[in-house]
């Protein structure tokens, strides 16, 4: 087989580009910038994982698949990549979040417990739990460190062979008739057998002909200093959780202490519906992003209310029913593509890289991607921006 162009090397490129290398494929390699960076999706020092998938237990034989390649990868690279604290989705008894959280949970057999609102003061004594409320505890949760497993990905595919080009944005690609592509970046035209598209929230432009209903959303990250002792903030004290909020409020997850006490803590609101593109997007934090926390914090986690350390802007990329598009392009079969990753897609990178390698090489996939599938979206007319 020819060259496999794989443009955009964050999260996923870089995983893919990772792969293909690993299987003796000739790859180059794409990306605007030099990543890791934080332009797109992929930035911030952690990123939940977790396996007992409320989203669709569809996900979960994907999720181990990616726990075994993130230790792989921090047993070639000697970095640290992966660390488990446990985790707790915590909901209403009977609601969604627990309920699904546990059925993937029981589906596949994954560690986990379910416990009751005095079991989750007890044990995690910061949060705020009504008498009515329980939580799925997941044994295996815990986050990634983004930025670190960009980078080990980027090094061992060039270690393999590949051959990336930074801060060379692509301009546009076409599919020739005959088979394989060409690739048009700010400064050189190339040539190759096959193109996987893995541009994250840039999906939208580079994707353009294909009008999948991908909207990019600001997304704001905060770091508070606790009121009064941060050890209920430490790993013994506070796993990963996601926390349901008032009905159509969105979830608030958060992190226990992941580095110096000087650095606070890390909490999120998964979802906003401010539209944007990664051209327009404020990145700049406004009074009303502090307010809007603060208030969900009162709310769930009040010792989490002390001093703003720090706060950053990134980016989404939705689809309506909030599941991945990893799929080959409807017209072109020499073209794969993967976007859409709705805010939970980071710590399957390292899979999908294998995933999509697998994709534009015509192996047959050992997953059901039925769910990804760019075809879902045929009847929905346009994305919004
Ligand atoms: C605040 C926040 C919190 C999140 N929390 C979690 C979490 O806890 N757990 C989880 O699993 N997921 C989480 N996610 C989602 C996850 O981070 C993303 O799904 C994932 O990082 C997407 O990776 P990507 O490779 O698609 O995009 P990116 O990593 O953004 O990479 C896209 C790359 O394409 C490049 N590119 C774009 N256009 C071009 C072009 N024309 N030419 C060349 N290069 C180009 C860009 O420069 C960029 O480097 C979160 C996301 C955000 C924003």
């Amino acid at each position: 087989m020819g060259t496999i162009i794989v443009i955009g090397l964050g999260a996923m490129g870089s995983s893919t580009a990772l792969h293909l290398a690993g299987r003796g494929h000739r790859v180059l390699g794409f990306d605007q910038f030099t990543p890791p960076h934080s332009y797109g999706s992929s930035h911030g020092q952690t990123r939940i994982i977790r396996q007992s998938y409320w989203e669709d237990p569809r996900y979960v034989p994907l999720l181990l698949r990616a726990y075994e390649l993130w230790r792989r990868l921090e047993v070639d690279t000697g970095q640290s990549l992966l660390h488990i604290t446990g985790g707790l989705m915590i909901g209403r008894a009977g609601g969604d979040l627990v309920a699904r959280s546990t059925a993937s949970a029981e589906r596949f057999a994954l560690p986990h417990q379910v416990l009751s609102a005095a079991e989750i003061r007890r044990l995690y004594p910061a949060f705020r739990i009504d008498e009515d409320w329980v939580a799925l505890w997941e044994r295996d949760a815990g986050y990634l460190h983004p930025e670190a497993c960009v980078r080990q990905q980027l090094q061992q595919s060039v270690l393999a062979g590949a051959e990336l080009h930074f801060n060379e944005p692509v301009m546009d690609w076409n599919a020739l008739p005959g088979g394989g592509v060409l690739v048009r970046t700010a400064r050189e035209t190339y040539a190759a057998a096959h193109l996987v598209i893995t541009v994250g929230p840039w999906a939208p432009q580079i994707l353009r002909e294909l009008n999948l209903p991908f909207s990019i959303t600001r997304q704001v990250v905060f770091r508070f200093e606790p009121i009064g002792s941060i050890d209920l903030f430490r790993r013994d004290r506070m796993p990963i959780y996601i926390r349901e909020m008032e009905k159509g409020q969105p979830l608030l997850y958060g992190f226990p202490l992941t580095g110096p006490d000087s650095e606070g803590v890390k909490v999120g609101l998964h979802g906003s519906d401010e539209f944007c593109s990664p051209d327009t997007v404020d990145r700049a934090i406004r009074p009303a992003d502090e307010r809007i926390i603060r208030e969900r914090l009162a709310e769930a986690l009040p010792l989490l209310g002390g001093r703003l350390l720090h706060a950053e802007t990134c980016l989404y990329t939705m689809t309506p029913d909030e599941h991945f598009v990893i799929d080959k392009h409807p017209e072109f079969s020499q073209v794969t593509l993967a976007a859409g990753f709705s805010g939970h897609g980071f710590k399957f990178a390292s899979v999908l890289g294998e995933v999509l390698a697998g994709m534009a090489t015509d192996c047959k996939p050992a997953y059901d991607l039925e769910l990804f599938s760019a075809r879902r979206f045929k009847d929905v007319p346009s994305f919004r921006h």
